[in-house]
């Protein structure tokens, strides 16, 4: 079993055995995103990821392996029949496997037809954490994410139109201080359209080596404190109309952790945000993290 640079999973895949199916981001554009500055993107071999499939099975033999994580970033990009044949592979080697994810980028997915993506659920591709960042066209063509929020909202429909579990991130203050409320009301809107079965909103952080980062450090982009996060939030929460997502901003990141399930928890989270508002207490810079 090998991995190559850092390998990143989504928090809820601390339990998963990673194996690598790609390597970096096949876009490695977005101004905010440090993950995969490091790696020039490719489609591994498959027989390397075969080989890796069983070097794993051979190191946890006294395990169960319930679930499987298809790294690095974009595991969708890969053609689908080869999807299929590591899918195949992975329930041949791990019989007990309950639940297969990867990530998956808006573009990527939209790529796929209908059909092959019922395929690939079939194939036991259970779940897709699609990282959608915004809502707000001009946010995501600030931060060169690729895609309109037109698309984002085509892809998730296509995802749960193939009966997959979709997981989508959103990301705090990544409009700046000029685009709070839009950021916030168009994230809902898609958010709403969408019904995604967990929605996950971290606080943005900059990096050193992103292009967001050079943008803060000369003034071109405001970060927002925790009380304009807030209200962010507030709006967001407020306007979000998806009755069964669970909503998860408990990240290292955030300011204040705040998990909930729409519809439901929405009056409880709001007033958790007014409350932090009103007594100020926050989590503080020193110990958040990416
Ligand atoms: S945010 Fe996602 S799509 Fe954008 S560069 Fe990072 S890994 Fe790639």
């Amino acid at each position: 079993m090998r991995y190559e640079g850092t390998v990143y999973r989504p928090p809820s895949e601390a339990g998963s055995l990673i194996i690598q199916l790609t390597i970096g981001c096949a876009r490695n554009k977005c101004t905010f995103c440090s993950m995969f500055k490091d790696k020039q993107f490719r489609v591994r071999k498959l027989d390397e990821v075969v080989e890796d499939l069983y070097d794993a099975r051979e190191y946890y033999r006294d395990y169960k392996i319930k679930r499987i994580f298809l790294a690095d970033g974009d595991a969708l990009i890969v053609k689908t029949q080869d999807l299929l044949y590591i899918l195949n592979k992975i329930h041949e080697i791990y019989p007990e496997c309950e639940r297969i994810s990867a990530y998956g980028a808006p573009a990527d997915v939209i790529l796929k037809t209908d059909e092959e993506l019922k395929e690939l659920k079939a194939a036991g591709l259970d779940m897709i954490y699609m990282g959608a960042e915004s809502g707000d066209d001009v946010v995501l063509k600030n931060v060169k994410k690729g895609v309109t929020a037109e698309e984002i909202r085509t892809a998730g429909l296509k995802l749960k139109k193939a009966n997959m579990i979709v997981s989508i991130t959103l990301i705090s203050g990544l409009g700046g201080k000029e685009r709070v409320y839009e950021h916030a009301i168009n994230s809902a809107k898609i958010i709403s359209d969408i019904k995604p079965e967990y929605v996950g909103f971290l606080t943005l952080m900059v990096e050193p080596g992103t292009e967001l980062y050079e943008d803060y450090k000369n003034g071109k982009f405001q970060l927002l404190g925790p009380v304009d996060v807030m209200k962010e939030l507030k709006v967001f929460v407020e306007n979000v109309d998806s009755e069964g997502t669970v909503f998860r901003a408990n990240h290292a990141s955030n300011y204040v952790p705040l998990k909930g399930t729409f519809n439901a928890d929405k009056q409880k989270m709001l007033a958790l945000i007014d409350k932090a508002e009103k007594e100020g207490i926050f989590r503080p810079e020193a110990y958040r993290g990416i």
